[in-house]
């Protein structure tokens, strides 16, 4: 059994602030680094607990070069550095594919009450994103791309509101692990590292019980074709966006676009992201 572990960093355990997850900074680089190794550990530690023969890992935060791999679990792969051609979920279309995903160190999606760092891919370009006019967060549309390839997504790992985000989009049958309970954007009461680390691993392992007892959550499909809808935090980031050819202007902040099927909506969607740079 092959599990693919999409990692981000802003539901990691003991992170609250930008500070901790911004290259640069030496909150990120002395702490923040090393707590999303740690998480990332946990998980692979659980899952090898229940039997799983290969774990890869995608490292999916901001140009993918956070997880110290002298420190990572010697166990798994890394899939590191940006662009990548699928981001967050690099290694969903791998030969063989993997039979599941989990995501650790997620957030909730942007406009979220009292949740860590929420946002939609970018906080700063990216007020709201719909799929076939379905509210996504970056839980909703990674799921979709797995489902692309029917491959389910069975834990999620993050602060009370993402666990809540994923398991209302996913199903209660997600295994979670709640790490943290946000009380502002840049707030929380973090557990104690060891027990984080606990539940994480916990987690992990009754996730794979489950997929080999066939009691894991089904995979997410989304019907085709699949309509984006982009709404921009500002009309210069629509304006950018609006050159990528096939795409609609609908007002000042919001661009559409019809994909065929979602690997082309996501590509579509990571364009927009990345042309919309002010
Ligand atoms: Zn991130």
């Amino acid at each position: 059994m092959k599990l693919l572990i999409a990692a981000d960093m802003e539901g990691i355990s003991g992170i609250v602030n930008w500070d901790q997850v911004t290259p640069g900074h030496a909150e990120y680089m002395t702490r923040g680094r090393k707590l999303m190794t740690d998480d990332v550990n946990a998980a692979i530690q659980g899952a090898f607990e229940s039997g799983v023969d290969e774990v890869i890992v995608s490292d999916g935060h901001w140009n993918a070069n956070n997880i110290l791999i002298e420190e990572l679990d010697s166990r798994a792969k890394l899939n590191t550095g940006s662009p990548s051609p699928f981001s967050m979920m690099q290694g969903i279309d791998d030969n063989p594919p993997p039979d599941a995903v989990m995501f650790v160190g997620y957030h909730g999606m942007l406009g979220t009450k009292k949740a860590i760092l929420d946002h939609t891919w970018s906080s700063v370009r990216i007020r709201a994103l719909y799929l076939n006019d379905q509210l996504v967060g970056e839980i909703g549309l990674n799921s979709y791309v797995a489902g692309h390839y029917n491959v389910p997504v069975i834990a999620l790992t993050g602060d009370q509101h993402a666990c809540e985000e994923a398991q209302n989009f996913i199903g209660a049958a997600l295994e979670i692990a709640v790490v943290k309970n946000a009380t502002g954007r840049f707030a929380a009461q973090c557990l104690p590292l060891a027990e984080s680390r606990h539940k994480i691993c916990e987690a992990a392992s009754r996730a794979v019980l489950k997929l080999r007892e066939k009691k894991a959550p089904a995979s997410k499909k989304i019907s085709t074709p699949v309509r984006i809808a982009v709404e921009f935090m500002n009309t210069q980031h629509a304006d950018r966006a609006y050159l990528i050819p096939g795409t609609e202007r609908i007002s000042g902040t919001r661009i559409e676009y019809t994909a065929p099927d979602m690997i082309v909506a996501v590509r579509a969607f990571r364009a927009m992201a990345t042309i919309s740079v002010d």
